[in-house]
Parts: C-alpha cells; structure tokens; sequence
C-alpha cells in the first residue's frame, strides 16, 4: 500500500483498510514505575500480584463476639465475656469453650473462635453474653485467602488505571504500579487564516478550534498533548515546526492537506523523512486525511480542516496508533447497537458516514439514538450537541424508525 504523493494515486482506501494501515506492526512504547497516588488515568503495562493472601487473617465482617459455633447450637447460650479485640488488635490467647471476645468489624478473629455473632443479637450483662441465635461455623467471618490467595493476578494489564484499581493495588501491598510511557502527541494547526482563539481577528480569518480540540481529544484517549501553536503557509516555518513535531511518536497536523497550491503539509512531511502509506479514505466526513511513518516510525496524521472531519478521524484513525503505544490492542473504536429514534432519508453519497448523534437510555427500548441537527463538517456547534457518532455504513440505504444501528460512544 506504500506510495507516495502524485496525481494518479488518489485510490481512496477503506475506512478497514486505513486502520489496519495504523495498526500494522505498532509497538507499545515501552513502561515506567509510577506512584499509586499519580497513577489515575495511565494504563497499566504490568500484571499486579497479591503479596500476601486477602484478607491476610480470619476477618471479623461485623461488630459483636467472636465465638465457637458448637457453643451455640441452640438460642439462647451465655457465655463469658474474656476481652475486647479491635481493628487492628489480636488477642493472643485461645478461645475456650464457653468463651467469648468482643470484636470488632475488621479484626482478626481469635485462635479457637470460629464465628462472629452481630451485637444486634446479643445481650450484655456485666462480663456475661447472651446470644439470642443460633450460629453457624463461619459465620460473619471472612477466612484468610478467601478473596485472593498471594501471588494471584489482581490487576492483568493493559488497563486504564481507575479509582477502584488503585484501592485492589494498594490492597494487594502495592506502592507503585508499572506504566505505559506517556504517549507524547504534537499537533500542529496550518493555514493563513487562523488565528489564536481570544485574539484580534482581521476580516477572512478564522479562530484555530481544531488545535484545542485535539489537544482535548489526545488526553481524552489517555495521550499526553504537545500543542505547537499555529504554522502560516510558509515552507520554511514549516519544515521548522513539523521537525519539531516528529520528535513525539504521534503527529497530529490540521489543515493544508488537500492539493491547494498553499497545501504545502505532504511535501514538507516527505522531505523530513515522512513515507505516507494512504491519502484519502472512503469516510465521510473525513476523506482527505493522510497517514504515513516518519523514518522512526513516529505516526503521522493529516487531519482535514473542517473540524468534524479532524474530529472523526482523530476517533477511527489516531486514537489507534495512540492505543497501540499504550500496549492495548491496536482496534477501531468499540461500536455497540442502539435504537434509531428518527427514520433517517437514504444519502445520495455512498461512502460509510459517521454522524454527530446523541445516545440516551430509554426504560423501555435500551440504548436509543438520533443524529443530531448540524450543517456538514464545518459546523462544530452541531458536534458539541453529540455524545456518540452514528455509523451509516451504507448512507443510500434509508433506515426506519426503530431501525437497530451501531454508534460509538464519544463521552467520557
Ligand atoms: P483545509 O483542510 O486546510 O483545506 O481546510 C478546510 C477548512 O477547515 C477550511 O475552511 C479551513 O479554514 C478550516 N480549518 C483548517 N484548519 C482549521 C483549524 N485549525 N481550526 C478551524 N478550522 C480550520
Ligand atoms: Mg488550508
């Protein structure tokens, strides 16, 4: 598939076809240790194993007596109060028959003691208890290993690193857990008319959404952002800042793709090294993109201007090298099946399209979908109304209301 710039090669390829171009011989990029308390929101590159059984003793699940079940086969048995062992206590001696020790959720149950009753159903007087049930063996005990056992994987990687994993890590006798190096993504905005969001605007130019919007969008996917501002059309300014860029493993450029005379991005690539493999995927929005491999293997996107376009390709194509590096399989965006709530009218243009949609849960009928109103792929403020992109993969076929479709899930 290997080609370069020239005006026979405009075969679009399949959105299919493009992706395995990405996935293809990607490496994870490599891992580093990191603090639990640092660790939310990296991906895990390494198994972590308990260090010692969970829980580590016979664990009280209540607080009331730690007993022996054959002292209680029937309601109503008193017994002799000999202590108190709290969360984090022990009591060192046995347990006798007739005996019985005050405990707390949490605590180790003493030697000899083989259940718990809850406070509820006791009854205190002076150094005597009365247990107003009968109990079982084990009850309200939780046995030592009965979770996990040592060296049992708790945590299988890849994985993105959450609350509860830190807590199962943490358990486990972790302080630090081994993670995916940060995958660093440089985005670069070109074009004449843009100018920084918030600043003077002259007449014909535009504010530079795409360079935020991706920079969002890369953290969205776990990636590390480098933001390198606004390049002109200006071959030497260029060349400066992509250099630049190709230090980071992913590039992400926007704008200056297509075959303008100013469209200077593929030339100046190509002379740093840049080998494209596509330039163009049957998609809509989204069809000028362009992806290639600089001479170190760094993945190099060229993203359309209009900023759905940048949007939805940045979803099927650029999350996946990124996805790659981070050690997860290198796979296209889950897509999972909801309810159109809307007939959609049959499209005259053939290529599979993704569409700004919403998803919502209904009570009744499950995960329900609608495209949302926007005017094309200039349009942001119709993206900003969309929570998930609706998959048409044949636009000429009409769909009806109720129709099973597929979207993908934008929102986190
Ligand atoms: P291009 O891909 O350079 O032909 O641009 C296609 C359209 O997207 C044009 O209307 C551009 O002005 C617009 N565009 C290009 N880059 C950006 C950007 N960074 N932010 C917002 N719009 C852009
Ligand atoms: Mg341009």
């Amino acid at each position: 598939m290997a080609r370069t710039w020239g005006k026979d090669q405009h075969r679009l390829v399949s959105v299919e076809e493009a992706q395995a171009a990405v996935a293809e011989g990607i490496e994870p990029i490599g891992h580093e240790p990191i603090a639990l308390e640092a660790a939310k929101g990296r991906i895990l590159a390494a198994p972590v194993v308990a260090q010692d059984d969970y829980p580590a003793f016979n664990k009280a699940m209540m607080d009331g007596f730690a007993v022996r079940a054959a002292d209680c086969a029937t309601a109503g048995a008193r017994l002799k109060v000999v202590g108190l062992v709290p969360a984090g206590g022990e009591w060192t001696a046995t347990l006798g028959a007739g005996q019985a020790v005050q405990i707390n959720t949490g605590a180790p149950v003493p030697v000899g003691a083989d259940a718990v009753v809850r406070i509820e159903d006791t009854n205190i007087a002076g150094s005597e208890v009365t247990i107003a049930t009968t109990v079982k063996p084990q009850q309200a005990v939780a046995l030592r290993g009965s979770d996990r056992k040592k060296g049992q994987t708790i945590l299988t990687p890849p994985l993105t690193i959450g609350p509860a994993h830190i807590a199962a890590a943490a358990t486990a006798g972790a302080a630090m857990l081994e993670v995916a190096r940060e995958v660093g993504v440089a985005i670069v905005s070109t074009g004449d008319e843009l100018v920084t969001p918030g600043s003077a605007r002259k007449a014909g130019q535009i504010f530079d959404s795409n360079g935020p919007m991706l920079a969002a969008l890369v953290r969205q996917f776990g990636a590390t952002p480098r933001y390198m501002g606004i390049v002109h059309d200006d071959e030497g300014e260029l060349t400066a800042r992509l250099r630049e860029a190709l230090c980071e493993p992913v590039v992400l450029t926007v704008g200056g793709m297509s075959m303008g005379t100013l469209d200077l991005v593929p030339r100046v690539f190509e002379s740093l090294g840049v080998r494209w493999l596509f330039h163009g995927v049957e998609v809509r929005p989204g069809k000028p993109i362009a992806y290639g491999r600089g001479a170190n293997g760094q993945h190099v996107f060229g993203l359309p201007g209009n900023p759905v376009s940048a949007y939805v390709c940045s979803w099927l194509f650029a999350r996946m090298a990124i996805r790659g590096l981070q050690g997860f399989k290198p796979e296209p965006p889950p897509r999972i099946r909801a309810i159109l709530s809307t007939a959609l009218a049959p499209h005259r243009d053939a290529r599979p399209a993704y569409v700004p949609a919403r998803v919502w849960n209904d009570p009744g009928r499950g995960l329900m979908t609608e495209p949302c109103l926007w005017s094309g792929s200039a349009d942001p403020f119709g993206l900003a109304l969309a929570n998930a992109l609706l998959v048409r993969d044949d636009p000429t076929k009409p769909l009806a209301e109720g129709a099973a479709v597929e979207v993908l899930v934008t929102e986190s």
